[in-house]
């Protein structure tokens, strides 16, 4: 999986991500949080995970009662986009399923369901805990208007979403969780039964070393129990020496071919939409030559960087083919910028790292090549590109013009 982006000085309600740099953050599917809830005892609708339409059906046979079949992506609105359908028998749950398998949801195309027991719902809430960087602190977040309208809430009655900090040395036990619910206006008959289930989420949060637990919705049932409907975990592989799920969870596919090859080589990519693949060393480097370049894009037919690649230190031979053939990978590529300033790693080094590069990629190096070198020995680095004079490499002497040039090449 890519680099996520730590939530900012002010959590959103419905937290959001990115790219940045370091300490990997693992989103989780809802079926894989739902597991982690079963494990901490949180009253939930587990389910179980089908590929195909007639597995969809075989499980809702063995549930034996109405189920609700889900797709499993990475993204958020998916009651919204016709990925979220109850069914009343195991035919219905296969022509739901046969629906709503390859439905495109916000980019993330569906190729795993979940199917779990219905639920009656007497009512839905919203309830998170999150990392708040910017505090030091934990933040709960907690309202009794859940369910899919909580951007809604938050943009327009944000008095209807508590926020209530945590200290981490203190925690959450059953009294605390109780003045979550209570601070979310949750009624108050419900309000024992939802600190139970608010305390177990907290312990799923702390013990298993996430920085986002969010349900939505957290229900109400006819007969007021309080479960958890859906389920939004996000993991920090900072903890994978020992957590186990992590590696076990980033097996679980979807990520994209491209990130997995990326990843096995140790690299900090991203796959992005554009046309202009970017490497570069330090994530801050990286991220202002995505800018740049999508910035010179503009006059170049609208070409957008293809990727986020951070090559770190040590921009050895190794690594720069390695992410070259990463971004030579991508389709989508129609120019390369090379964006490298020399530190420790010296320019010459990275010069004589990107001609060898070349040499082990031989035929497979056909997209142009725009490279700029600074810092620490850039005349040598220059003079190594220049001696080399590989057809497809072009060198600029600034990051503007470097952008501009890969843009135009990336456009013809
Ligand atoms: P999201 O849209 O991606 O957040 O997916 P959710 O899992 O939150 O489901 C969206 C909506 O579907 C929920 O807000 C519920 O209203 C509805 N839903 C989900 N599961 C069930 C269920 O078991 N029974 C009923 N009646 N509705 C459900
Ligand atoms: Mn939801």
């Amino acid at each position: 999986m890519g680099l996520k982006l730590r939530l900012d000085s002010v959590p959103d309600p419905v937290p959001r991500k990115s790219t940045c740099q370091d300490g990997e953050l693992m989103d989780l599917f809802e079926y894989q949080a739902k597991a982690l809830f079963a494990k901490h005892d949180v009253p939930t609708t587990p389910g179980r995970v089908a590929d195909t339409a007639e597995e969809a059906e075989q499980i809702a046979q063995e549930i034996g009662k109405s189920v609700v079949v889900k797709a499993q992506v990475k993204v958020g609105g998916r009651g919204k986009a016709g990925g979220v359908k109850l069914a009343d028998n195991p035919a219905d749950a296969k022509a739901h399923a046969e629906d709503i398998l390859g439905l495109d949801i916000k980019g993330h195309v569906v190729k795993k369901l979940l199917v779990a027991e219905a639920s009656d719902i007497k009512e839905e809430y919203y309830i998170s805990f999150l990392l708040d960087r910017a505090n030091r602190n934990y933040l709960a977040m907690c309202s009794v208007e859940g369910g899919m309208e909580i951007e809604e809430v938050a943009k327009n009655s944000p008095d209807r979403l508590a926020r209530i900090n945590i200290d981490p040395t203190e925690g959450v036990d059953e009294a605390k969780a109780r003045e979550i619910a209570a601070a979310g206006h949750l009624p108050e008959e419900v309000l024992d039964s939802a600190a139970k289930t608010i305390a177990k989420l907290y312990e799923v949060f702390v013990k298993e070393d996430t920085t986002l637990v969010e349900v939505n919705p957290l229900v109400r049932t006819p007969d007021d129990q309080i479960l958890a409907l859906d389920g939004k975990v996000t993991l920090d592989e900072n903890a994978e020496f020992r957590q186990e799920s992590i590696a076990e969870f980033a097996d679980a596919g979807s990520t994209d071919p491209l990130e997995l090859k990326a990843k096995e080589n140790d690299l900090n990519y991203v796959k992005l939409d554009g046309e202009v693949g970017i490497i570069g060393n330090g994530a801050g480097l990286v991220m202002s030559t995505l800018d740049v370049v999508a910035y010179a894009g503009e006059k170049h037919k609208g070409v957008k960087p293809a990727n986020f690649l951070d090559i770190g230190g040590g921009a050895s031979a190794e690594v720069m083919a390695a992410g070259l053939d990463v971004i030579l990978g991508d389709d989508q590529v129609k120019s390369v910028f090379v964006n490298v300033f020399g530190g420790i790693t010296a320019c010459d080094a990275v010069a004589n790292g990107i001609v060898k590069a070349l040499e082990i990629l031989g035929d497979e190096a056909t997209k142009p090549l725009v490279v700029r070198l600074d810092g620490n020995n850039v005349e040598e680095g220059r003079r190594i590109l220049e001696e080399a004079n590989h057809p497809i490499v072009t060198q600029s002497a600034t990051m503007d013009e470097g952008a501009d040039k890969a843009a135009e090449l990336a456009a013809k």
